[in-house]
């Protein structure tokens, strides 16, 4: 079943930089989107315009149904400095008004499927930039997020810290039937993570290229080393040097 669908979206800014131009798309429902294209091809953008956040001048995005529950996650952790990571991880529940036993019992859970107990009264300052980044997923999870949309989330990470994050994040999603649209610039890790790649044109930023990839359920290290991810791999990096 198709979820969301995008059809003809353009997007320009009011300083006149044309970010998007007839972009249209369908995601599946439980699918792992990635959405991949150089630097400054709108895909923050595009991002912003599924999450609601700002409206195209042209075109359509609709959802399957009413909207369904949507999570975020920012490359920065987007943490509140001054709060522990229970804190930080029960945010969306306190903007909800969910009961602090119940919100703190979500946010520890949370923060629990995301190897972080023990780790609950941490602040910001006091983690590494990985775990840092497994609180904001575990924000973004506490609400119970049918749709994650995921804005280059890794990319401040080192290459073996976001090789876990990634499987991680499968197993994650997979274990939640979470829908997930990932922004990335790494052919490797669109490669890695997703059922489809969208690629991306220099700005103003089209689809050029829907490249579906036969993923096993179990990725990891054998994977990283298969013939099969080298040619995934060879496949989307070629998508992307075509000339706009
Ligand atoms: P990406 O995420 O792919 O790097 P963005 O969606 O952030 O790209 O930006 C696409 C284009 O729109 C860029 O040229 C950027 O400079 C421009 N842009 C982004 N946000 C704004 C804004 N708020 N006002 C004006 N221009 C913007
Ligand atoms: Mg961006």
């Amino acid at each position: 079943m198709t979820l969301l669908r995008l059809t003809h979206v353009g997007k320009a800014y009011a300083n006149g930089v044309e970010a998007l131009r007839d972009v249209g798309f369908g995601v599946g429902d439980g699918e792992f989107v990635s959405l991949l294209g150089p630097s400054g091809c709108g895909k923050s953008t595009l991002l912003r315009l599924i999450a609601g956040l700002m409206v195209p001048d042209s075109g359509e995005i609709s959802w399957t149904g009413a909207r369904p529950e949507l999570g975020f996650v920012f490359q920065e952790p987007t943490l509140m400095p001054w709060a522990d990571a229970l804190t930080n991880a029960r945010l969306p529940l306190d903007l909800k008004a969910i009961a602090r036993p119940e919100a703190n019992a979500r946010a520890a859970a949370a923060l629990k499927r995301l190897g972080l107990t023990g780790f609950e009264c941490a602040l910001p300052r006091e983690l590494s930039g990985g775990m840092k980044m497994r609180v904001s997923i575990a924000r973004a999870l506490a609400a119970k997020p049918k749709v994650l949309l995921m804005d280059e989330p890794f990319a401040a990470l080192d290459e073996p810290t976001r090789q876990v994050l990634n499987d991680d994040l499968l197993a994650l999603a997979r274990e939640d039937g979470i829908t997930v649209v990932f922004v990335t610039h790494s052919v490797m890790e669109s490669s890695y993570l997703s059922d489809r790649v969208l690629v991306m044109s220099p700005r103003p930023g089209r689809i050029i290229a829907d490249i579906a990839l036969t993923q096993p359920a179990r990725r990891g290290e054998d994977f990283r080393l298969s013939p099969e991810f080298a040619d995934s791999q060879r496949r989307v990096a070629k998508a992307l040097l075509v000339p706009a």
